[in-house]
């Protein structure tokens, strides 16, 4: 892909968004973590696959990624991101994407740059995932955990 964007950067770890990134004042991230940690307790892990390869812009079109968008296991992160937008109502924050597109990040650059990778680019990266001999066992996933960040403090909440 840096043939095509020269300044495009590999995600250093990988996660699969289920909110937006949203300003929560400092009082409001126990009661926030607690409301989280009550909606998602009775959720069981579960397996997706994430093996297409599309490209997202965020809201305010400054920085664009390269993810895998997941084929399967959507019906569940719909049911978390139902209880994850519930907590923001909660604390009258944004919630998530209305239709989401759920992925996993691979690698990102600043600007707008999803015409340069859209076409081609995208096409021999997809080509690349669907010959790849592991692709079946390394692009399935099984969720263990759902973590919320705040500021340096992370909170961790085990799928049963
Ligand atoms: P992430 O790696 O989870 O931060 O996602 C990268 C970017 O994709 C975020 O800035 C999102 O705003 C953006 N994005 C664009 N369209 C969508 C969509 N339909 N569903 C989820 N994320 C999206």
């Amino acid at each position: 892909a840096r043939t095509f964007v020269p300044s495009l950067a590999a995600m250093e770890e990988f996660h699969l968004s289920l909110s937006q990134c949203v300003v929560l004042r400092y009082h409001w991230i126990e009661p926030f973590v607690r409301s989280l940690r009550e909606r998602l307790a009775a959720f069981h892990r579960f397996f997706c696959v994430a093996d297409q390869v599309k490209v997202y812009t965020n809201q305010n079109k400054t920085r664009t990624f390269i993810g895998l968008e997941v084929s399967a296991g959507h019906f569940q992160l719909l049911e978390l991101v139902s209880e994850v937008d519930g907590v923001l109502e909660e604390f009258d924050l944004p919630t998530f994407y209305k239709d989401p597109s759920f992925h996993i990040s691979l690698a990102w650059c600043v600007g707008d740059l999803a015409g340069r990778l859209e076409g081609q680019c995208l096409r021999e990266l997809q080509d690349i995932v669907d010959g790849f001999e592991e692709s079946a066992s390394l692009l399935r996933i099984q969720w263990e955990q759902i973590r919320c960040k705040s500021g340096n403090k992370y909170f961790s909440f085990p799928l049963r």
